[in-house]
Formats: structure tokens, C-alpha cells, sequence
């Protein structure tokens, strides 16, 4: 799910350039790296594949930077494709057998893998094999295959979707969470190094904190302030441009999007702050819910803007108080 904020243009050589490739340079989620390096550590001195990794997470936090960072520092081969592209087991047989002694496969958005093709990649897993079948009608029979050695990293935004025996066959299991600010400023200062443009203290930490908590946001937000920098500035970075950029970017303080205000807004007004279901949210936004449940939501509630009960989505006090609204008699007690 690459789909995020509307301000956010998919540019993948910009993307490439500030990627980071070693463990070095990925700021933030020290208790996964630091677990992630022993164990690399440990399958390079027992020359063995490293086990099956499972990173999970909203989009934008790392996990496809992650893999290929295992990759780099296992020093592998790094093959990568996703759960919708392996749609026929013949696609996830041929990627398999591509594959080169201790080589990381990498497969973005795993839970959207089709049941027949999640069933293959059980015993490639498991044992390195897999059986194919060939021919069809009353002729057909299954050869088996023997595959070399390798690591299967998939990565998902959603984790409750993924069946349970697929889930139990990661022995590395790393939820990422989202960035503080001061992480996410690290990461900025260290772009606008990348990217040869001056960026002042105060600016790299405004920035940092309007970024959602996510370093692919705080990426595309310096990418936007560096063009108002150069068009309407002095082609530095400094905290007047980028206040000016992001109020025109209609970024407020919490780092919250027309989206999002889109979201807490109909909870608010149209539905007197809730309870209310996804699905309905979904359609007054005109957003399709899968999209908001993955990317928008889980922000709003760490931040505190809506709580989900079991009767649906309710917009807390805070969320009230962001948008001067009053607070309904009935809410009051809730938050
Ligand atoms: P995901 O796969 O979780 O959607 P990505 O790995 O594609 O996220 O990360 C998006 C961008 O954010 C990358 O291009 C990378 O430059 C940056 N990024 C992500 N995590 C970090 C990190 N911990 N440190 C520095 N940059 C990061």
C-alpha cells in the first residue's frame, strides 16, 4: 500500500537517493535493529540464511528499507515482489527457484497473497521445497523441487489480516512503530545533507514535527519545502519558508491533512462525534475504508483524536477542542 498523504508524489529516484542502506544510517526502532543485527551477525557466521523476517507497520515507516538493508548487510542477493503481482503459483515458483544460496526474497504487502500461492510458499518456507504440477487433466502429476536456502521478508500494513499459519512461519516477528520527533529530525537533517540544501535548526524541527511520525512524510515535506525555498525564498530552508510552505501544504500543528481533518470532521459534525463504523466514515469522505483503517487511522488514535469502541470510531475531547467545536453533553463523561 503505497497510497499516503495527497501532497506526497511517488518519486522513486528521490526515494532511492535518501534510502538508507545500512544499519548505520537507520535512525529510530533501535530495539528492532538491535535484534535485527545480532541475528544477522549470527547467520553470517553459521553461513545459513537468516530465518523468515515479518515486519509489520503503517506504510512510510521503514519496512522495505529495512529489507534491504538485510539484505546489504547480509551481503545477499535481494529479489523483491508483492502479494498482489504473485497472483499464480508458476510466478511465486519462478521467483523461487531464481533464488541463490542465503538470498532475501523480499514481498511487499503479503497479506494481499492469494490462498493458493500463500500455500506454496508454506513448504518453501518450511523446507526449501516446493512441488509443481505438471500437465493437467488425468496425465497430471506433481516433481519436486528443491530450492536453495532463503530468507523470506514480508512486509504488511496489516498483520490481522495474514492467515495464522503463514504468520507462524516468520521466526522474526517487528511491529514498527511511528518516530518521534526528534528521530524524524535526525532523518531530515541527514536528507537535506543528502539532497545539498541548508536547512536551519528550528526548520528541520518544525518539519520533524508536522511529519505524522512517519520518515517517508518528513522526506516528501522537506522535498516540498525545498521548492518554495528555492521559488519564494533564498533556497535555504529556514523556519519563516517553511511555516509559509506548510500552511500552504495545509499541514496543521499535529501534522494532520485535509484527510485526516476531512475524517475527524464528519465524526464530529455529521455524526455528533460518534460512535460510528468505518465503512460509513469511509463513504462521507469518499475514501475507501481499507485506506483509512491502514493509513489514516492508526495515527489518529495514537495521537488521541479518535477512539475506537466497540460500537465504532468516536471523536475524543481533543479532537473537539482542535477544531473549536463544543462538546456534546452526551461525550462529555466518555474522555
Ligand atoms: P515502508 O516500506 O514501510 O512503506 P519505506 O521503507 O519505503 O517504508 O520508507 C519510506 C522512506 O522513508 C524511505 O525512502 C527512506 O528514505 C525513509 N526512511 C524510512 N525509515 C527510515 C529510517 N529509519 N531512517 C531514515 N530514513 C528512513
Amino acid at each position: 500500500m503505497r497510497k499516503q498523504n495527497e501532497y506526497i508524489v511517488d518519486d522513486v529516484e528521490f526515494d532511492q537517493q535518501l534510502r538508507p542502506l545500512a544499519f548505520k544510517d537507520f535512525k529510530g526502532q533501535p530495539k528492532i535493529t538491535e535484534n535485527l543485527e545480532i541475528f544477522v551477525r549470527a547467520a553470517i557466521m553459521r553461513h545459513e540464511a537468516l530465518d523468515h523476517v515479518l515486519l509489520h507497520g503503517p506504510p512510510g515507516l521503514g519496512k522495505t528499507t529495512l529489507a534491504n538493508i538485510l539484505a546489504n548487510e547480509l551481503d545477499v542477493g535481494f529479489k523483491v515482489s508483492s502479494g498482489p503481482v504473485l497472483d499464480k503459483p508458476g510466478d511465486l515458483a519462478g521467483i523461487l527457484t531464481s533464488l541463490e544460496k542465503n538470498d532475501v526474497l523480499f514481498i511487499d504487502e503479503i497479506h494481499r497473497l492469494s490462498p493458493i500461492v500463500e500455500e506454496y510458499l508454506y513448504s518453501a518456507m518450511e523446507d526449501y521445497r516446493i512441488d509443481i504440477l505438471i500437465d493437467k487433466g488425468p496425465g497430471a502429476r506433481s516433481i519436486q523441487i528443491d530450492l536453495n536456502q532463503f530468507t523470506l521478508i514480508g512486509a504488511t500494513t496489516r498483520s490481522g489480516l495474514l492467515t495464522s499459519p503463514l504468520r507462524a512461519r516468520f521466526g522474526i516477528n517487528c511491529h514498527l512503530e511511528y518516530y518521534d520527533a526528534s528521530v524524524l529530525k535526525g532523518i531530515i537533517v541527514r536528507s537535506a545533507g543528502i539532497l545539498k540544501v541548508k536547512i536551519e535548526d528550528e526548520a528541520a524541527t518544525e518539519i520533524a514535527n508536522r511529519s505524522r511520525g512517519t520518515p517517508r512524510i518528513a522526506n516528501a515535506l522537506l522535498r516540498r519545502v525545498r521548492d518554495f525555498a528555492m521559488v519564494k525564498g533564498t533556497g535555504e530552508i529556514d523556519i519563516e519558508i517553511t511555516k509559509v510552505a506548510l500552511n500552504a501544504l495545509n499541514i496543521d500543528n499535529y501534522g494532520l491533512d485535509d484527510m485526516d481533518h476531512k475524517i475527524l470532521l464528519a465524526i464530529i459534525d455529521k455524526f455528533l462525534g460518534g460512535p460510528v463504523g468505518i465503512t460509513t466514515i469511509a463513504t462521507a469522505v469518499s475514501e475507501d475504508a481499507g485506506t483509512i483503517e491502514e493509513v489514516y487511522e492508526p495515527f489518529l488514535i495514537k495521537e488521541g483524536f479518535i477512539k475506537r469502541t466497540q460500537r465504532g470510531r468516536v471523536a475524543t475531547n481533543k479532537s473537539f477542542a482542535h477544531f473549536g467545536r463544543e462538546i456534546p453533553h452526551n461525550q462529555q463523561f466518555l474522555f
